[in-house]
């Protein structure tokens, strides 16, 4: 049977959000950006993207061209509050929800479109419902499978409902760029460039072998997506595959090659890393870890882990040893620990008593910091170490990170 797949992407959220709360804000060019000096802007809101001004863009940049922009410090607790107020008016409709990121929805209506009519009138209620509600507007795709319902949203902004069918999607793809496709990123759009491929309607004239000799596998999946193929389902929230892995990642105030320093913010991500493993009652099996030099050449180097564990302390000698064996070329912008190859807890309990003892140790400092909000307790060597706040990450979700 046919699905129908709803998209549900936030008009300029977190600039949307500091709008709505602040009305002196209201209808000015403003400007979403992190708490420390060096950050990018987040989020603009659609009067400062009239003056081009873009996310990603650094503050100077967005000054040169829209001297008036107002910049307002991120706060995450509202996004992630305004994405659970949206996710509440979301479950009316469906149970078949994912959250994409943290202002971006799949619903998966096939099962429930008949109690309300049909997936317009759902686009149009689900619209009604977050403006009257919480004051802020949504732009909606509607189509039969996720890669085109994204696409739709998209050609819905702002404010809008976008319908993408068997009818008209011919006529659609014929002329919109490649990289409208969600999954055609920036390198993947300048190889096809070079090719003489700029819209979707070329790609489409491409046979797929010749595209797997240029990108490999992905050639096929390039074919697919250029004719509105996508077999991915909507993953709904707390199914065993929704999350893939958890993690952290701070940008410092400033960059730093201090062997000493990097360690003790290894030791800060692991322990929220950590955290968030036990409280999801899941052992990872691989750490990762991702580091941005000074010229923002970003990599990641991973480890598998001897035995699965949430442990704090083994996460962090991993990294550890992980960082240690890299030759630093450079200073350090951004470090990440990740860890992924996920699985649920089965037995806390282990045979050895030094595990125990950890398990214990974790789950109370887990326990007092959940109680006072944390950090209350933490590893000595973090003492005295400055504060940072951290943005919200985009890819955010209630659960953890989205990484595919
Ligand atoms: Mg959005």
């Amino acid at each position: 049977m046919k699905k129908v797949i709803l998209h549900i992407d936030m008009d300029a959220f977190f600039a949307s959000v500091e709008q709505r709360d602040n009305p002196a804000l209201a209808g000015r060019p403003i400007a979403v950006i992190g708490s420390n000096q060096r950050t990018v802007i987040v989020s603009p809101s659609y009067e400062a993207r009239r003056f081009g001004v873009k996310t990603s863009m650094t503050r100077h940049q967005a000054m040169l061209l829209c001297p008036e922009i107002v910049f307002v410090t991120a706060q995450s607790d509202k996004y992630a509050y305004a994405c659970s107020q949206i996710l509440d008016i979301l479950q009316a409709f469906t149970p078949d929800i994912e959250v994409y990121s943290i202002d971006e929805f799949f619903l998966d209506i096939t099962a429930t479109m008949h109690l309300f009519g049909s997936a317009k009138k759902i686009a149009e209620a689900i619209r009604l419902n977050i403006h009257d509600k919480l004051g802020l507007n949504a732009s909606v795709g509607v189509s039969y499978n996720k890669l085109l319902a994204k696409f739709a949203s998209d050609m819905a902004k702002p404010n809008g409902i976008f319908i993408l069918d068997r009818d008209n999607i011919d006529d659609v793809f014929e002329h919109a760029k490649v990289e409208q496709l969600c999954g055609i990123g920036k390198k993947t759009c300048q190889r096809l460039n070079l090719m003489g491929i700029q819209t979707i309607g070329q790609l489409r004239q491409c046979s797929p072998g010749m595209l797997e000799k240029v990108f490999g596998v992905n050639g096929l999946l390039l074919h697919n997506m250029a004719n509105g193929v996508d077999l991915m389902p909507v993953i709904p929230i707390g199914s065993s595959d929704h999350v893939k892995s958890i993690g952290h990642s701070m940008t410092f105030q400033q960059d730093t090659l201090q062997a000493k320093l990097l360690s003790r913010y290894l030791l800060e991500l692991s322990g929220m890393v950590g955290a968030r493993l036990r409280r999801s009652g899941l052992v990872s099996g691989c750490v990762r870890i991702t580091l941005r030099y000074k010229s923002f050449k970003t990599f990641t180097v991973q480890r598998a882990l001897p035995d699965r564990t949430d442990d704090t302390k083994k996460i962090y000698h991993t990294a550890r040893s992980i960082l240690s064996d890299i030759d630093l070329k450079e200073p350090v912008r951004l470090l990440g620990v990740t860890c992924s190859r996920l699985c649920q807890q089965s037995q806390p309990e282990s045979l050895f008593e030094q595990d125990n003892r950890r398990y214990k140790l974790n789950q109370t400092m887990d326990m007092i910091n959940e109680r006072f909000e944390c950090p209350a307790v933490c590893f000595a060597s973090l003492l005295g170490q400055q504060e940072h706040k951290k943005v919200i990450s985009p890819s955010w979700q209630p659960h953890g990170k989205r990484n595919y």
